[in-house]
């Protein structure tokens, strides 16, 4: 009986088991249920920031619903890029913002952080403000990267022109001023520049104008939180607080100087650190062999040799050949350090990392990943406003365990599970065991005072 009862539970385990790995990208189908979702980028929070300094409200924010430590971002580990990957879920290769300067060959066009607004740059992607409204919802934009540009033709509905004087309290009334008066804006997005800002100047080693900067960005989550209860926002809609990338220390002692190796004339440089492009003038090799014997802490790649897993080589923007610096390294072409802090170094590194926080009525409470892709985000993103999902390079079932709606269970609770079942029959087995034993052995003083009364008998055959 108890190996049935075992065999239950491992059935019920296995169900779960399999609830957890299965696909499931049910929709929402009417729009009246669908919870309107609010996404604000801090910029350049790096993910450990969270251990090294005391932030009440930010706990307080994902200690009521999802923590995911770290967002694994994509390469170059920039602003824009990053930003654009959040919003369509693609990689920099696939939806053309590549990095913080780039050139297009055909066209002779620069793009610089400051000369952003060509629709040329962005039209290779959707980002998911158009997705919402092509479902006849409305989107809202508070400085977002590329919400002020008209991608295909089109901008979010409201929206607000970069000014990076508009304070964050500002930014977010506006938000929450469309929000609360159109009942169709379904999606409002805000960017704000700290700890990004902070970390540049100062480097992130200074912990004492880091903690200055990120009290600042914890005091804007308690506004945050106070002005969603205010506006009668709170818990009725989802919101998810995340960045673009992390910060390192740079330093003074850690250049890379390409006037030591190159001529200035044999090339273009189009970005500098810590991912320079560069276009040869005239003889790519021997440009090649000379930047790959430059300086141990810079991989030199040709476009084609460009390793898979930075998913950065199939995109006409990216340069004839690409520098990498290591990790906290600085390339310039002579001169002195520009900042004491960066980032745009290989995403596999957890310092370019950043976090993700969510609370709302869709997410769960106290609930906690180690990672995912910062790509998953837009799959998750379109699963809760109900709207299709454009291609794209994340994944809906890495994240969907942070929804209340999906019915997963935590591995590591299955299996003590299945442990505890076992050793609770176990026990049961060997305790009905010995106690048949005794039964068996109480008899047996009967058994032999039968036997002894036949003393003819022999005692052993
Ligand atoms: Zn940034």
């Amino acid at each position: 009986m108890h190996l049935q009862a075992l065999l239950c539970v491992l059935a019920a385990c296995y169900e779960s088991v399999i609830t957890l790995n299965a696909t499931s990208n049910e929709q929402k189908g009417d729009a009246k249920d669908v919870t309107p979702l609010l996404l604000i980028s801090f910029d350049g929070f790096r993910a450990d920031y969270l251990e090294q300094y005391p932030l009440p409200n930010l706990q307080k924010f994902f200690s009521d619903g999802v923590l995911i430590n770290q967002l694994i971002n994509v390469f170059t580990t920039k602003t824009f890029p990053n930003h654009y990957s959040l919003a369509t879920g693609l990689y920099a290769e696939s939806h053309g913002i590549l990095a913080s300067r780039m050139y297009d060959s055909e066209t002779r066009k620069n793009f610089t952080i400051a000369n952003s607004s060509d629709p040329f740059w962005w039209n290779e992607a959707t980002p998911i403000w158009l997705s919402v409204q092509n479902k006849n919802y409305k989107s809202a934009a508070a400085m977002w990267p590329g919400t002020d540009v008209m991608i295909q033709n089109r901008t979010p509905t409201y929206f607000l022109k970069y000014n990076p004087k508009v304070r964050f309290n500002e930014r977010l009334d506006n938000l929450t001023k469309w929000l609360t008066e159109d009942s169709l804006v379904k999606f409002a997005v805000l960017y704000w520049e700290e700890p990004d800002f902070t970390g540049h100047i100062y480097g992130p080693d200074n912990t004492t104008m880091m903690a200055k900067a990120l009290k600042e960005v914890d005091d804007h989550v308690g506004f945050l939180m106070d002005h969603l209860n205010q506006t009668g926002l709170l818990g009725k809609i989802n919101v998810i607080i995340t960045s673009d990338h992390g910060m390192v220390q740079c330093s003074q002692d850690r250049l890379i100087k390409l006037d030591d190796c190159v001529d200035r004339n044999s090339y273009v440089l189009v970005d500098t650190t810590p991912v320079a492009a560069i276009i040869p003038i005239n003889d790519s090799s021997d440009l090649y062999k000379n930047l790959s014997n430059c300086h141990a802490h810079m991989k030199v790649y040709m476009k084609a040799a460009i390793p898979d897993r930075l998913h950065y080589r199939n995109n006409k923007r990216i340069q004839p050949i690409i520098l990498i610096a290591d990790e906290g390294w600085t390339i310039v072409q002579h001169g002195d350090l520009p900042r004491l802090g960066d980032h745009g170094y290989d995403n596999s590194l957890s310092s370019m990392h950043p976090f993700l926080a969510a609370q709302g009525p869709d997410f769960r409470k106290g609930y906690r990943m180690k990672s995912i892709n910062s790509v998953d985000l837009y799959p998750l993103m379109c699963n809760l406003l109900g709207i299709p999902e454009m291609p794209n390079n994340g994944s809906y079932n890495n994240v969907r365990c942070v929804l209340l709606r999906e019915k997963c269970s935590d591995l590591a609770a299955v299996i003590g599970i299945v442990i505890g079942a076992f050793i609770v029959l176990t026990t049961i087995t060997l305790l009905f065991r010995l106690l048949k034993n005794r039964e068996h052995s109480s008899s047996r003083p009967f058994a032999r005072l039968e036997l002894e009364e036949d003393d003819d008998e022999p005692l052993l055959e």
